[in-house]
């Protein structure tokens, strides 16, 4: 199982300045790739990242001589990301032909800019049969490639053989991120029960148990008046100006905030859910036809469900649970949970209702949460399930799907 592990770091003067470089290197490179793809593809020629990377390896010595300041695979990997970039691309042009996907949708390769908040480097030299991890790490410090050294805020928490580290700059912060390829030793989960999980705005996470909702984080809310009167500050700013880049970087600042206040709370939930529940059953949320709906867009973006599910499925899969992921058109919230008779007419806005049939009083979450556990029956945890992600319609049906690390 392959896990991301991001790790703030402390570098030195010596080693920041070594890191801009880098990302300068990992940006140019990126850029003359750009142009080259394009330039070939002008010309009639079919280019790929490989012919590229060798291109730019032949090229190197006598019109870049400085590139080899830093470590090779951060121009090697800006190239083989870019490559990335153009299958997205073409993935995303063949849905816009198919009319599955707006043109503003398409994601076209872009040539990077100087002076982003956000730049990145491939750090390690790579892994080979002498070299089994990419990079040494001996508690909070890691080895990288040319600069040595450098201390980290914390540990890497996941044993198993580290296969990359990308050094990346987030506002005015430095962070390594490790790929880390986990042995799957399959084991059960202590407990055998089920938990059915509702998503929503109002409350994140509400259980099928009795456990209390977890309330949402709303960062981006309670942030937003600030964020907007940055945002605006910043465009009445002139360009180029010492002033603007430090709003800039204030919003940049706020944005990081943001993301980790959410970061956090998601950690907090997902790891007591997988502490409390061998199996455990959530929706399979159209987060894209929600996003779609502008009012839903906002507090969706900012709960973050796309990693809500990532956090869940590596850590039942790392914990030995289960991750059940219900049809996406299960009437999870219309059906009742008493007397199975489905409430047709329930409006979104509805959050409490009264089943028809049987008089059952339901809060919508809490129904919708009991509605995913009965999906796997209470003790119907079957150790074959240890440490799956399985997609079900209806409990039973295997179905293994990959657990993404994150990007
Ligand atoms: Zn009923």
């Amino acid at each position: 199982m392959i896990l991301a592990h991001r790790i703030r770091l402390v570098p030195t003067v010596e080693q920041e300045r070594y890191f801009r470089q880098a990302c300068g290197v990992a940006r140019f490179a990126s850029n003359w790739a750009l142009a080259e793809w394009q330039r070939r593809y002008a010309a009639g020629e079919k280019p790929n990242e490989v012919t590229l990377r060798k291109a730019l390896n032949a090229i190197k010595r006598e019109q870049f001589p400085w590139m080899r300041d830093v470590t090779k695979n951060a121009p090697q990997q800006a190239i083989k990301n870019l490559g990335r970039a153009y299958a997205n691309f073409f993935d995303d042009l063949k849905a816009h032909r198919r009319n599955a996907m707006p043109w503003k949708r398409v994601r076209v390769p872009k040539f990077k800019r100087k002076g982003k908040t956000h730049a990145s480097f491939r750090a390690d030299n790579g892994c080979d049969a002498h070299h089994p991890d990419a990079v040494a790490v001996n508690g909070k410090r890691v080895k990288l490639s040319i600069i040595g050294w450098v201390t980290m805020r914390e540990e890497v928490r996941f044993a198993g053989q580290i296969v990359s580290v990308t050094v990346s700059r987030e506002a005015d912060a430095w962070y390594a991120s490790f790929t880390i390829d986990v042995p799957e030793e399959p084991t059960a989960h202590v407990l055998t029960n089920t938990v059915g999980v509702d998503l929503w705005v109002s409350a994140l996470a509400t259980r099928s148990d009795d456990t209390p909702k977890a309330p949402a984080p709303k960062p981006l809310r309670r942030y937003l008046k600030k964020l907007k009167r940055l945002s605006r500050a910043l465009s009445r700013k002139r360009r180029g100006s010492r002033n603007r880049a430090k709003e800039k970087a204030t919003l940049a600042r706020l944005h990081a905030r943001i993301r980790h206040i959410r970061q956090d709370a998601l950690h907090k939930i997902t790891t007591d859910l997988v502490r409390t529940a061998a199996t455990i059953v959530i929706e399979d949320l159209n987060v894209a036809g929600m996003l779609a709906n502008r009012h839903l867009s906002r507090a969706i973006a900012d709960l973050g469900f796309f990693e809500f599910r990532r956090q869940l499925a590596y850590k039942t899969a790392m914990a030995g649970g289960a991750l059940i992921v219900a049809d996406r058109w299960f009437p999870s919230s219309k059906l009742c949970s008493v007397c199975d008779v489905e409430n047709a007419t329930l409006a979104l806005w509805e959050r409490t209702w009264t089943c028809a049939s049987c008089g059952t009083f339901h809060d919508r979450d809490r129904n919708a949460a009991v509605n995913l556990a009965r999906l796997v029956p209470q003790g119907e945890y079957p150790e074959s399930w240890a440490g799956s992600a399985c997609g079900a319609e209806g409990a039973g049906r295997r179905r293994q799907t990959t657990v993404k690390p994150a990007a």
